[in-house]
């Protein structure tokens, strides 16, 4: 296929995810990081970003699919990866990432989760999310960015970092995915949404069976590349914009000012940017089945 656009000058060799185009104008960008249920380590977060800007600078990429290898989505942030930030090539124009207090963190979280979420909701593509399995916390973040999410039918939602005494993850959108009282209900329980009442609640488009999840996807994704570039940029962007219009990004941008209350909180009173119980409250629940709703 003849490729147009500048995306022969990026790089197309990923260790966390891969990059496919699995049918003409479709680009798709899979989770590969099985084994540790598509945790995200800034590896990863920095190989989407890339995969993004090959997909968007293909001229003849007209949607782009967020897919997942393994049992699940996404487990949310990778805990365990301390990478220094400097070792990348970072995106936005923050830095300071070494700084003491609370600020080094602040700048960390600002580059990598909603400085990424942010630029990934605003990409001028649409964008498919194809998601099966588990999806917490960080997984979300994996998710609300995009534009149309097909869930199979044993996809579970949830952000149970209220335990962690933060208000949640790091791009609050909850209550615009949510509503206002299911966004709390999620946040205050820590408790797993299944598939279908995210669709009711009109977060997620379409629940299919998990063995039709792939094919509805790209079914909807052939459907969209049917329609002309600029048509599909200029609905999205309106769409967009109508959120920014109803404060959308001041709303995200103050709740991740509460966030980093939060994580400043725990570092005051333990040394450690969260409560230290949260982990174990949350892993109590999931043994008692009460992650479950
Ligand atoms: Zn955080």
């Amino acid at each position: 296929m003849a490729r147009k656009g500048k995306q022969a000058t990026i790089s197309t060799t990923f260790e966390r995810i891969r990059y496919e185009n699995p049918e003409p104008n479709i680009a798709r960008i899979v989770l590969a990081r099985a084994e540790q249920r598509n945790a995200q380590d800034r590896k990863m977060l920095y190989e989407i970003d890339r995969a993004f800007r090959i997909a968007v600078a293909d001229d003849d990429v007209k949607v782009i699919i967020i897919a997942a290898d393994g049992p699940h989505f996404s487990a949310g942030h990778d805990l365990h990866d301390a990478e220094d930030l400097n070792n990348y090539e970072t995106v936005s124009l923050w830095g300071g990432f070494d700084e003491d207090g609370q600020a080094g963190m602040m700048n960390g979280e600002e580059e990598i989760y909603l400085g990424f979420c942010w630029r990934w909701r605003n990409l001028p593509k649409p964008t498919i999310v194809q998601v099966h399995g588990k999806v917490i916390a960080g997984g979300l973040m994996l998710v609300w960015p995009f534009d149309i999410v097909i869930a199979s039918e044993d996809a579970t939602f949830s952000d149970p970092v209220v335990a962690f005494g933060v208000n949640g993850h790091e791009f609050f959108t909850h209550a615009w995915e949510l509503g206002a009282r299911k966004a709390k209900e999620m946040l205050f329980t820590g408790g797993a949404f299944s598939a279908e009442e995210c669709r009711q609640l009109g977060m997620v488009n379409h629940v299919v069976p998990r063995d039709a999840l792939e094919t509805a996807t790209l079914e909807m994704a052939r459907r969209i590349a049917k329609r002309p570039a600029i048509g599909l940029r200029l609905a999205k962007l309106a769409v967009n914009q109508s959120l920014d219009a109803q404060g959308q990004w001041t709303a995200v941008q103050s709740a991740f000012a509460l966030h980093h209350v939060g994580h400043a909180n725990a570092r005051a009173k333990y040394g450690y940017p969260v409560e230290p119980s949260g982990a174990e409250l949350i892993r109590n629940d999931a043994k008692a089945g009460k992650s479950q709703r």
